[in-house]
């Protein structure tokens, strides 16, 4: 049995009732916490209670987004106040700028999982302090960096307060780093030097990235941090530099740079997305190779039985296992889906869509059409309107006399984000116009009711990023537990979902500028539609059914419900992140700390010593590889010595190199043989690395320094 994790998260949405997220990130955490409860796992979530949420989204008649922000009162929603003995509120304090801030904390339980939201909005604060919570990802940088001390800093201090001695931090996106510097903090109040301490909380902490563009990071020049953290620096115990190089990308603090030097374990969020987040850092280690950088890949999924339609909910309860909802992830368990009579299964969707289109207040007549729908945050990447650019085309396939095809948006764009608003705008225009009357519909306020209706009842569920930028994407998976395929670009989670059976693939192009890609892919989705998902839709046997269709719809099921869902995400960050930090937090704090010490001191001592690391000489002969390397004052035990060879792939080609004798003071003989197949090519791109190691690191790469060696 393990301890606590404490998750930090800037959003989460849990249900329809607390209106706390922007999007896909916060319903990832709110569906983690309802997979946690169901497994057993014991966790807490850390958060900010936002009085004026994220936004509600008015369109106008000109297709204008309007941002209301109702004032939500925390009394009125399912939360409770967390309060002390004598029944007052349990405030912590955190100091920003010189003055101090209080924050209650509002509690909503998950099964038997709690969440804390943090809230400014108190009789304690100055008026001005009152609203610093008041918002989801306020426009102002400023207001980003206060609300982002509150929640890492603030967060930790509540957990305390409430007696949680977390196992393990997880930094769910680099929004909560500022954790990590309190939990120092904490350590040298404890009499912990500070470079042990960063061991100390780099053991217990894992993180989850989610951006895969450096745009998408939190960054911060220093001079602002300094005025935000001066007294931090002061109670840290170490220089200004010491602890902005914790960060330090150019001249500014970047979060996710300070989440990734803090935490002993991280991952993204799909396959793709782990090798682009490694390529990104690769960029603040550049000796390393990015495949070396340890980066681990955890697939997003879904809660199941949060998305599933009720109807659709009766019908496995019927076809499936007693208790089929405990076993969710188990393959086998979804093969009796292929045996849902056809009839049944069409007429249950056929229930569902009507629900969608009456809740929606849609035509209901537009059930008998295929109906597609694309709903996503406007972000540009996610490209809206990649559909819309061709009017013609669009006409000529939504109007086909035979074959019509509806097509729903909805989605809302970020206030400060003017690109998204004018993609949005775009699409209200080309709706309102006469051609597209009951063919194409924008749906106001995408919130997690209009979401379930949509990934419920749709037909087709559309997704157009362009690739890799998808970190993973979720919505898809949503649609697929109800039957409703896939059609997206081969990105994010779909590249691993996809079997060519399931769903379709939008095939995309690499290695041309954006317009061109726009235009290729665009064709490509234009063709799919009319050649051959509205044919498939529409050809029906004789019992009217579309026979190939419900086939998708079973293939959909089964090969995606049991690998997308959070019951085996989780059962994965358990496994691969919080097992092992939780152990290691345990070893490096033990008998005072001696693990986290020592590292600390080697890791001194290898940073002073090694510039006198060189590769001085490097022969081959045949298949013989020797090279002379000068370590200095370093020991030969502290750093392997490989031949690499990197192929046109990618792919990277090692070899371990011996140590065969010292030459003379400090400089050594290492000796290996290569094995690979095309020598030739092999000997010009011959490199000899040296790379300082521990057992006692979460990685080969954690000290991030190497010296390399041509030939
Ligand atoms: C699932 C969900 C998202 C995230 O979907 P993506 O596929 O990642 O874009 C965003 N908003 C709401 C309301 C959702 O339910």
């Amino acid at each position: 049995m393990m301890g606590t994790v404490a998750y930090f998260c800037s959003e989460f949405g849990i249900n329809e009732s607390l209106p706390f997220y922007a999007g896909g990130l916060g319903l990832l955490a709110g569906d983690h916490l309802k997979a946690a409860n169901d497994l057993g796992l014991p966790l807490v979530g850390v958060s900010l209670l936002y009085r004026k949420g994220y936004f509600q989204q008015r369109i106008t008649l000109d297709g204008i987004q309007e941002a209301l922000y109702p004032k939500i009162n925390p009394e009125d929603l399912p939360l409770a106040p967390v309060l002390n003995e004598p029944g007052e509120p349990v405030l912590v304090e955190v100091v920003l700028k010189n003055r101090v801030v209080k924050l209650m904390a509002w509690c909503a339980m998950v099964g038997t999982v709690p969440v804390y939201f943090l809230d400014a909005d108190i009789k304690e604060n100055q008026a001005e302090d009152r609203c610093l919570t008041a918002k989801l990802y306020p426009g102002e940088q400023t207001s980003r960096l206060e609300q982002e001390i509150l929640l890492g800093v603030g967060g930790v201090r509540l957990l305390r307060k409430l007696g949680f001695q977390p196992a393990v931090w997880h930094l769910n996106e680099g929004h909560v780093a500022f954790q990590v510097l309190e939990r120092i903090r904490e350590y040298l109040l404890q009499g912990i030097p500070f470079l042990a301490a960063l061991e100390a909380v780099r053991a217990s902490t894992v993180f989850t990235t989610h951006t895969p563009v450096p745009a998408g990071h939190d960054t911060y020049y220093f001079e602002l941090l300094d005025k935000y953290l001066g007294d931090f620096y002061r109670q840290l115990g170490v220089g200004r530099e010491e602890i902005l190089a914790l960060g330090k990308v150019g001249n500014q603090f970047n979060l996710t740079r300070l989440a990734l030097r803090t935490s002993s374990g991280i991952n993204g969020v799909s396959k793709i997305h782990a090798d682009v987040t490694k390529q990104l850092f690769q960029n603040w280690s550049p000796d390393i190779l990015w495949q070396d950088i340890s980066v681990d890949a955890i697939t997003n999924g879904i809660h199941t039985t949060t998305w599933l339609a009720p109807e659709m909910k009766e019908l496995f309860d019927k076809y499936l296992d007693k208790n089929w909802e405990l076993k969710i992830a188990n393959s086998a368990l979804w093969e009796p889906v292929r045996e849902i009579n056809d009839q049944v299964l069409w007429n249950t969707h056929m229930r569902i869509k009507i629900r969608m289109l009456e809740h929606l207040k849609l035509p209901v007549h537009l059930s008998g059409f295929l109906v597609v729908g694309f709903a996503r945050r406007f972000a540009a990447y996610k490209r809206a309107t990649l559909l819309i650019h061709d009017l013609e085309r669009l006409d000529r396939i939504v109007n086909h006399p035979e074959r019509p095809v509806c097509i729903i948006f909805a989605g809302k764009a970020h206030p400060a984000d003017g690109l998204g608003q004018e993609l949005l705008r775009r699409i209200v225009e080309v709706a309102r116009m006469d051609r597209f009357r009951e063919r194409i519909f924008f749906i106001e306020n995408y919130d997690i009711e209009n979401a379930k209706q949509l990934v419920q009842g749709v037909d087709v569920w559309l997704n157009t990023p362009v690739k890799p930028m998808e970190a993973s994407g979720t919505s898809g998976q949503k649609a697929a537990v109800n039957g409703v395929i896939n059609c997206s670009i081969l990105d994010g989670w779909w590249d691993e979902g996809y079997n060519g059976a399931n769903g379709w693939a939008i095939p995309s192009v690499a290695d041309a500028d954006q317009a061109e890609r726009d235009r290729v892919e665009r064709e490509s989705l234009y063709n799919l539609l009319e050649n051959e998902i509205a044919p498939q839709y529409y050809r029906r046997n004789q019992e009217s059914l579309p026979r190939e269709w419900i086939l998708m719809m079973k293939e959909s099921i089964c090969s995606l419900t049991p690998v997308f869902c959070t019951d085996r995400m989780v059962m994965e960050y358990q496994n691969k992140l919080y097992c092992p930090a939780a152990d290691r937090g345990l070893k490096f704090t033990a008998n005072n700390f001696e693990v986290a010490r020592r590292v600390a001191d080697y890791k001194q001592f290898i940073r002073n010593n090694w510039h006198y690391v060189q590769v001085e000489t490097v022969e081959l002969t045949d298949s013989l590889i020797q090279s002379q390397i000068r370590l200095g004052p370093i020991w030969h035990g502290d750093v392997m010595v490989e031949f690499i060879y990197t192929d046109a792939l990618g792919e990277i080609w090692r070899e371990k190199l011996e140590l065969k004798g010292l030459l003379s003071p400090g400089v050594h003989i290492y000796m290996g043989r290569f094995r690979f197949g095309s020598g030739s090519s092999l000997k010009s791109e011959a490199n000899i690395r040296v790379v300082p190691v521990s057992p006692d690191f979460a990685n080969d790469f954690e000290l991030e320094l190497t010296t390399w060696g041509r030939r």
